[in-house]
């Protein structure tokens, strides 16, 4: 779990303000569910899946609840969806932290944020387009290039079943030479095993049984209209029948987008894909249901890698230098903080060369000087700290706007559209 202090924090403000404009501009509306729910709220994501079995914070409240912090939050827009019974469709963007119970590493924390949406209440395949291409829409507005989109179906339910019984059955016949972590997740979850990025699995899960060979008829004809539409807003993808995603509730379409510029046992930035049967599961009506999660961490990572997105430069615009008590200081920063300027300023009546200091780390470009002398001759010195223009002694009574005009010349002029 990490601290996010000034900058890293300012950046991820950013990042959230990023996704509100690509989801605002989509229709979808905010929900914030608790960070706490009833555990049978995340053990309906199926047990079978590690995110519940093993990383899961989950504890006995004072009440005598059994109650976990939530590991994603699909299952929660759901179990709210049921009790809240919003019009349908219901599309739901959402942002806030999670927990698992991993292993640190780079990109893995046991306290991770993510970004994701929801839509629930239609199974048309265009609306499986319009989720992706908001992800991949976001994605590419953060600057990142190097982000692949990967896509696969499972199906529909009884497909998923067969296959996964083929599945196990092939590997069964070859678990000798599966890695043992395969071994392992092989008892719990067949389907998850073709996920191994393990060398030694590699040619055993090439010779597994193709998802295709199960599709149904129905199952089949969604996923070609969601390559179509894909390809017809120009988000370019890339088929991958090993794409089975970690949780049990998807059927048809799964989507992940992956980073090139991560290590590859670590490149998922998020994905998501359908899920038919959560809602009901939480006892709900049977309702259709499409998302993804995007991880923020993992994201800036690769923002990072690619030198996209530094995130806004922090600062104030006038800093107020006062070496008279103090008191100055603290009517002029007032004032101009209610005409809607952002000020800083000193405390503790230091001296004028370590307030000027504190001015320059501020970022401002302004310092406003009060001594004896402005003091005496209800006057304020302004002085320039980023170029090359004289200082100025402004009259007290004009300084707000002095401010306002000295602050517009030095910015860049507005770009206009031609
Ligand atoms: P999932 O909910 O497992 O499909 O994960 C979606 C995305 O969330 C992943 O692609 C990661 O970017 C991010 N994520 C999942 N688990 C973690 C974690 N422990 N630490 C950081 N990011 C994570």
């Amino acid at each position: 779990m990490r601290d996010l202090l000034g900058d890293d924090a300012a950046r991820r403000r950013a990042f959230d303000s990023a996704f509100v404009t690509v989801v605002g501009a989509a229709g979808y509306e905010q929900i914030v569910p608790p960070i706490l729910e009833d555990i049978g709220v995340f053990s309906r994501i199926g047990e079978a899946t590690d995110v519940v079995s093993k990383e899961m914070y989950d504890f006995v409240d004072r009440g005598g609840r059994h109650v976990a912090l939530r590991p994603e939050q699909t299952a929660s827009v759901c179990r709210a969806f049921v009790e809240h019974r919003p019009s349908l469709p219901y599309k739901a963007w959402y942002s806030g932290p999670n927990f698992r119970y991993e292993k640190p590493q780079r990109g893995r924390q046991r306290q991770f944020d993510q970004v994701g949406v929801e839509v629930l209440g239609t199974d048309d395949p265009y609306a499986d387009v319009e989720v992706i291409a908001i992800g991949w829409d976001f994605l590419t507005s953060l600057g990142l290039a190097d982000v692949d989109l990967v896509l696969n179906s499972l199906g529909d339910p009884e497909d998923r079943r067969r296959f996964s019984e083929a599945v196990g059955e092939h590997l069964r016949a070859h678990v000798g030479e599966l890695s043992e972590q395969s071994r392992e997740t092989l008892e719990r979850n067949p389907l998850r095993v073709l996920d191994s990025k393990r060398a030694e699995d590699a040619p055993i899960i090439a010779g597994a049984p193709r998802i295709e060979e199960f599709w149904s008829p129905e199952a089949a004809e969604h996923f070609a209209a969601v390559r179509d539409g894909l390809d017809r807003i120009g988000v370019p993808w890339r088929l991958d029948g090993g794409l089975v995603r970690g949780l049990d509730y998807y059927r048809r379409t799964t989507f992940e987008f992956r980073s090139g510029a991560l290590d590859s046992a670590q490149n998922a930035l998020g994905g998501g894909g359908r899920y038919d049967g959560l809602v009901e599961d939480l006892g709900g009506p049977a309702t259709p249901g499409i998302g993804f999660a995007i991880g923020v961490e993992r994201t800036l990572i690769a923002c990072d890698v690619e030198s996209v997105f530094p995130g806004p430069a922090g600062g104030v615009e006038v800093f107020v230098v006062d070496t008279t008590g103090g008191s100055e200081a603290l009517a002029l920063s007032t004032e101009l903080r209610r005409a809607g300027r952002s000020v800083d300023r000193g405390f503790g009546g230091r001296s004028m060369k370590a307030q000027m200091k504190a001015a320059d780390r501020s970022g401002a470009e302004l310092a406003l000087i009060i001594g004896e002398d402005e003091a005496a001759s209800d006057t304020v010195t302004a002085r320039f700290l980023r170029g090359v223009r004289p200082q100025e002694q402004w009259p007290r009574a004009e300084t707000a706007a002095r401010v306002a005009a000295a602050l517009a010349e030095s910015k860049p002029p507005e770009m206009t559209e031609s």
